[in-house]
């Protein structure tokens, strides 16, 4: 089972991926989670990515594309994984798209969580997150439920990250969906319900058989 998580920052991605990952056993593969990672260890790439982060702006291409392609080669990725946070720009997706033919992997299902702007400004401005889990809160919450840890804010949901992140999403992500649609592989859903509602969408989408394939076919045939 190969997913990938589309959607803007703070439309629940990383909440939905957990979701998948205890349901399915597979990893989650967040670049954002790896890169925080890597800043937190103190690397050379830790040290260029701080920056970029804490304003909002993307990681080149061709690191990020170095990065998912070591991470897709590991063995637990073998049976399946979970992608949130890449491809973000329409070069990166079509990295993926070679790599995924090397790899001989094809994705059962692109999930986009749907949530308008004013409502992921408001989500990301206020949201809290578990250090050790990555689980986020929102304001007023102190610790996490899942481990205890306090809770702190990350860097790039202080105000001034938090509009330069949308912006950079609708100008360089957001053509990455159309890239999708074609496949027949996109199952749009609502990221507005309760946790439970989306994760109960989100696993029928994964169930259900891809809706273009057989719509797809039918046009491949016609277009032969
Ligand atoms: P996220 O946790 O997915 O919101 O990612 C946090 C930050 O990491 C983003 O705002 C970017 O600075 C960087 N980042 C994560 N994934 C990518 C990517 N695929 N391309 C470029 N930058 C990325």
């Amino acid at each position: 089972m190969n997913l990938l998580l589309y959607g803007a920052p703070g439309s629940g991605k990383g909440t939905q991926a957990n979701m998948l990952r205890s349901k399915f056993g597979i990893p989650h593969i967040a670049t954002g989670d790896m890169l925080r990672a890597e800043i937190a260890a103190g690397t050379e790439l830790g040290r260029q990515a701080q920056p970029i982060l804490a304003a909002g702006k993307y990681v080149s291409d061709e690191i990020m594309i170095g990065m998912i392609r070591n991470r897709l080669g590991e063995p637990d990725c073998e049976p399946g994984f979970i992608i949130d946070g890449f491809p973000r720009t329409v070069p990166q997706a079509n990295a993926l798209d070679t790599l995924m033919v090397e790899l001989r992997k094809r994705f059962d299902r692109v999930i986009y969580l749907r949530v308008p702007v004013e409502e992921l400004l408001q989500r990301l401005s206020g949201r809290l997150v578990c250090p050790q889990c990555q689980r986020t809160y929102p304001p007023n919450t102190s610790v996490c439920v899942a481990d205890g840890s306090a809770l702190a804010q990350r860097e790039d949901d202080k105000p001034e990250a938090v509009r330069p992140r949308i912006e950079i999403y609708l100008e360089k992500t957001v053509p990455v969906l159309d890239h999708y649609r074609a496949s027949g592989l996109v199952s749009e859903i609502d990221g507005r319900g309760t946790i439970d509602e989306i994760s109960r969408q989100v696993l029928a989408a994964v169930a259900a058989p891809a809706n273009g394939s057989t719509a797809q076919k039918a046009a491949n045939k016609q277009q032969a």
